[in-house]
């Protein structure tokens, strides 16, 4: 007679015959910066193709792993024998082909997003084999000016470009103005201040919308800092389409302010696949 328990069991082995036929890569660390947000550090199998810093990939597990505790039910459920994919930024450097980094922001109603939030050092997932995507930064051309404008996660895709090439001093001047909530929010804070003190040619203009009293920096929305000047005046950058490619990723209500500010106030062309223009931008 069969019991639960051989039920059970059968089940689990049906889940490891998935895991071993699709998951391609393990997770190395995890970090949390609150509970909605977590960097996580992979390694794959096998090395993927050198990439262009600004491109995303896919991480994917299946509808049988847990969600986090403090996740509500997926809003449409998951079937378990579904490999959930999303696409994901890659934040580490181009040139790192086996060891990719990828900054998560929690959806708690979301499919995937609570699964990633339960995964812990030595888990297994699935990497897509092709990264892919044409927020390329790598490719203004040299003599022009960087503006990076990121919020959240939107950070990923200006971290890989910055510890692929900051160090190379590629372009005049490149600055990142990064928003978050509060400081524990605001990912690789250090790294980037390091980068603001180390090389002259980049600025670090960090913003929090909701900080403690002890934070000494702008607490500003970006939409107004671009306003007022102050992108300008301490990214010591033109806001110019002549000499400046912008580059906006993050949250779609700054995308869209700010992109209308550039385009009305700066005229900007946002760059497509089928006419070139100067401002870039990456939807989630
Ligand atoms: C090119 C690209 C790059 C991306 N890079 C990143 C990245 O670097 N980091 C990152 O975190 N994400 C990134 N995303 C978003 C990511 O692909 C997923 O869409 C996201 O993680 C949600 O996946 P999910 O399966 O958890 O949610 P899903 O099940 O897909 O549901 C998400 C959608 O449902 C709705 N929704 C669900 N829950 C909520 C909620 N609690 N509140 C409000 N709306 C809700 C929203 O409309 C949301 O768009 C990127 C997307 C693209 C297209």
């Amino acid at each position: 007679m069969k019991t639960n328990k051989d039920a059970g069991s059968a089940v689990r082995r049906w889940w490891e015959e998935l895991r071993e036929k699709s998951y391609n890569a393990t997770v190395v660390s995890r970090d949390e910066l609150s509970a909605n947000y977590a960097i996580i550090r992979v390694v794959v199998d096998k090395a993927r193709e050198v990439f262009s810093a600004g491109q995303y990939t896919t991480l994917g597990l299946y509808g049988f792993e847990f969600r986090v505790p403090y996740a509500l039910p997926d809003r449409k459920p998951a079937l378990p024998d579904k490999l959930i994919q999303r696409a994901y930024s890659i934040a580490s450097a181009s040139t790192d082909t086996r060891e990719f980094e990828f900054f998560l922001s929690l959806y708690r109603e979301g499919q995937l997003t609570p699964r990633l939030f339960a995964l812990k050092p030595g888990d297994r997932l699935y990497v897509g084999t092709r990264i892919v995507g044409s927020f390329k930064i790598a490719q203004v051309p040299p003599e022009k000016q960087i503006l990076m404008i990121g919020t959240g996660t939107g950070a990923a895709p200006f971290m890989s470009f910055l510890r692929s090439h900051v160090h190379q001093q590629t372009h005049p001047r490149i600055a990142f103005v990064q928003g978050a909530a509060s400081l524990n929010e605001l990912a690789y804070y250090a790294e980037l201040r390091f980068m603001h003190r180390a090389f002259e040619h980049f600025r670090h203009l960090p913003t929090l919308t909701d900080p403690r009293p002890t934070w000494l920096g702008h607490r500003a929305w970006i939409e107004d800092m671009l306003k007022s000047g102050t992108v300008e005046r301490e990214g010591e950058i033109a806001i110019d389409p002549e000499l400046t490619h912008v580059y906006l990723c993050g949250n779609p209500v700054m995308v869209e302010n700010v992109m209308a500010w550039l385009i009305e106030e700066r005229g900007y062309e946002r760059h497509t696949g089928r006419q070139p223009g100067q401002l870039f931008i990456e939807e989630y």
